[in-house]
């Protein structure tokens, strides 16, 4: 920008004769300050140094003329405005021509009618004040521009950038220089929104000098990056009323845009939430609430809750909780989880886990409704005491099983042994008899019954450290009347002791084996009882030359009344045996099978235990 430094104009006068310096000095001295230059390189100097308002220019000096002089003056932005008058001897047309054609504003000529002088100096210097006022307007318009917060870019209809200001540079990244004369689309806006941009500012260009259009395009950056930048244009119009160009506005919302889609984002993820989600402000005003949250509680949708407070969803004493130990616990913790009673918008209360998170301002709530959960675990609860009932049932079964039945029981077969034995009469005995062996059955299936339900009851077993051998060999010597009877060989493959960790009721186990091996094994054959070392157990198998038992049926005689058909008529028993010697085992941490014999007939009856 141009300042004067002092109120008078400043004149310079150029001549290589110091007699006609002094006269236009005496000419002017009284208006203006004189400065004076002898030649055309001091004249240069002069001019640069100290920018008067008008330079007097002889034509004709040594070394560089008048000409050049003021060529050079024209040629320089810092000095192309000052007016400058060719003052020169000569008059011919060649001569002017050549003046103008390097510059001058006017000429005078030789020698110098000081009227004439005073008149060009007077208007050149009205001139110059105007042109300099403009000049000053532009500079202050340029300064507005600066400091205005948006970029401003002025694009002509050829698409050239013809003025930009600080902010736009800044953005761009870019010196002036880089920018102006550059095709704003070309070299500025990213391939592909071109059209779009372009399409923008063609419409700008056409519509009225009035509209104002907003729209949003990025802009690339020298240092290859992208900035969003909303803009603003405005097309201008040349003094023929003609556009000439569209002023764009544009505001860099990059970081804005960011943030947007952050938060829509986040807000996305909220809606989508099965979980009711909700914020309030610090007035406990429901600000967002997601469409969950609404439906948790029975709303149709969130606007219905947004606005209100947060005691439209809960009720006393729920309410006072909260406010009485809850809140307070929460502002000093800034959280808060737990269950709470909801109510729904009819009414109804819910069973919700609630955790509560603070904000800057006000808090975030999510909610779960339990209410389901809830009465799952009532119901086990229910289930769980219907559970502990049905054993006590069970054990109650289980007493009347051994003192109400079997009493009375051994009572009748008390008794029968008594007829019996004073019985002559064959017939009568023979119906004796077969009450006898009945009311026999009928003690050993409830003796088997209690002790079934009585182990199924178990849980656990002690254990102490015993002979298994012992045991067997007692078990076995037991049975010396039925393996007479049927005439049963006993093979024991058993030599020394062999200890394990046992209960004293594991003999059950061998027993149910040995029985069955007798009953269901044929007459004048042999029943083999082997223990095999497993390393950490033993390995008890009862082998007898029976008809064996089917692969299919293998499973299922372990389980409970399993009686495998064919039998059942010929051989007496209540299908219980096997499965108290399961359970038994079971309980013992071992194993329990049958396989068929090895020795190739009949079956092998097997169980493990624990070595001591
Ligand atoms: P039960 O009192 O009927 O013998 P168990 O539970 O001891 O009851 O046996 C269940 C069924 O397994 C028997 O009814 C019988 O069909 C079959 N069974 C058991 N041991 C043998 C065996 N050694 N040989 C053939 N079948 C057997």
């Amino acid at each position: 920008m141009i300042m004067k430094s002092s109120a008078r104009p400043r004149i310079l006068v150029v001549d290589d004769e110091p007699m006609n310096v002094e006269l236009l000095q005496a000419y002017l001295q009284l208006d203006y300050d004189v400065l004076s230059a002898h030649n055309g390189q001091d004249a240069l100097e002069i001019v640069f140094r100290e920018v008067p308002d008008i330079v007097l220019l002889d034509v004709m000096m040594p070394g560089i003329n008048g000409y050049q002089v003021c060529e050079q003056l024209k040629s320089s932005e810092r000095t192309q405005f000052i007016p400058v008058v060719l003052v020169t001897a000569l008059s011919g047309r060649e001569d002017r021509l050549k003046g103008i054609e390097a510059g001058a504003d006017d000429f005078l000529t030789k020698p110098v009618d000081r009227l004439e002088l005073k008149m060009r100096v007077r208007s050149l210097l009205r001139i110059k004040d105007l042109h300099d006022n403009l000049i000053r307007e532009r500079d202050q318009a340029q300064n507005y521009l600066d400091v205005a917060a948006v970029m401003l870019l002025l694009i002509d209809r050829e698409q050239k950038i013809r003025l930009i200001n600080k902010r736009g540079l800044e953005i761009l990244g870019y010196e002036e220089s880089e920018v102006l004369g550059k095709d704003f689309f070309f070299d500025f806006i990213p391939e592909s929104n071109v059209p779009g941009m372009k399409n923008y500012f063609l419409n700008a260009l056409e519509s009225s000098e009035k509209t104002i259009d907003y729209y949003e395009c990025p802009v690339v950056t020298k240092q290859d990056g992208q900035r969003m930048i909303s803009w603003y244009s405005k097309s201008l119009t040349d003094e023929n009323g003609k556009t000439s160009g569209v002023l764009f506005s544009g505001q860099d919302i990059t970081i804005r845009k960011r943030a947007e889609e952050k938060l829509r984002k986040q807000t996305r993820a909220m809606e989508a939430s099965i979980d009711g989600m909700a914020i309030m402000d610090e007035n406990s005003i429901y600000t967002y609430v997601n469409d969950a949250h609404a439906r948790i509680f029975g709303y149709e949708n969130p606007d219905e809750l947004i606005g209100k407070k947060w005691d439209i969803l809960y009720k006393d004493p729920e309410i006072k909780k909260l406010k009485k130990e809850i809140l307070p616990e929460f502002r000093t913790r800034g959280k808060w989880k737990g269950e709470l009673l909801g109510k729904k918008k009819d009414g109804t209360l819910f069973y919700q886990e609630v955790s509560l998170t603070a904000l800057d301002k006000g808090l975030i709530s999510v909610v779960r409704d339990v209410s389901k959960r809830k009465e799952v675990e009532a119901r086990l609860n229910q289930y769980a005491s219907q559970l502990k009932n049905s054993n006590e049932l069970k054990d109650l079964f289980t007493d009347i099983l051994r003192h109400d039945l079997l009493n009375p029981a051994g009572v009748v077969k008390g008794f029968t042994d008594v007829l019996l034995n004073d019985e002559t009469d064959d017939r009568k005995k023979y119906k004796l008899q077969l009450i006898n062996s009945n009311v026999s059955r009928l003690i050993e299936m409830i003796e088997s019954a209690a002790r079934f339900a009585r182990l199924e009851g178990m849980d656990e077993l002690e254990f102490k450290s015993m002979d298994l051998a012992a045991i067997i060999r007692n078990v076995a010597a037991d049975f010396e009347p039925q393996l007479f009877d049927k005439n049963i060989k006993l093979d024991m493959n058993i030599s020394g002791s062999h200890p394990a960790m046992l209960n004293p009721l594991i003999d059950g186990v061998f027993i149910n084996f040995i029985s069955n091996a007798i009953k269901y094994g044929p007459s004048d054959s042999t029943v083999t009882v082997t223990v095999e070392d497993l390393g950490d157990e033993w390995k008890v198998m009862v082998s007898d030359l029976g008809e064996g038992i089917s692969d299919k049926d293998k499973k299922l005689i372990f389980n409970r009344f399993q009686r495998l058909t064919e039998k059942k008529k010929a051989v007496k028993g209540s299908g219980l045996g096997l499965a108290i010697a399961k359970r038994i085992v079971e309980l013992h941490g071992g194993n329990i099978g049958v396989d068929d014999n090895p020795a190739g007939k009949g079956s092998m009856f097997w169980a493990t235990v624990k070595k001591a």
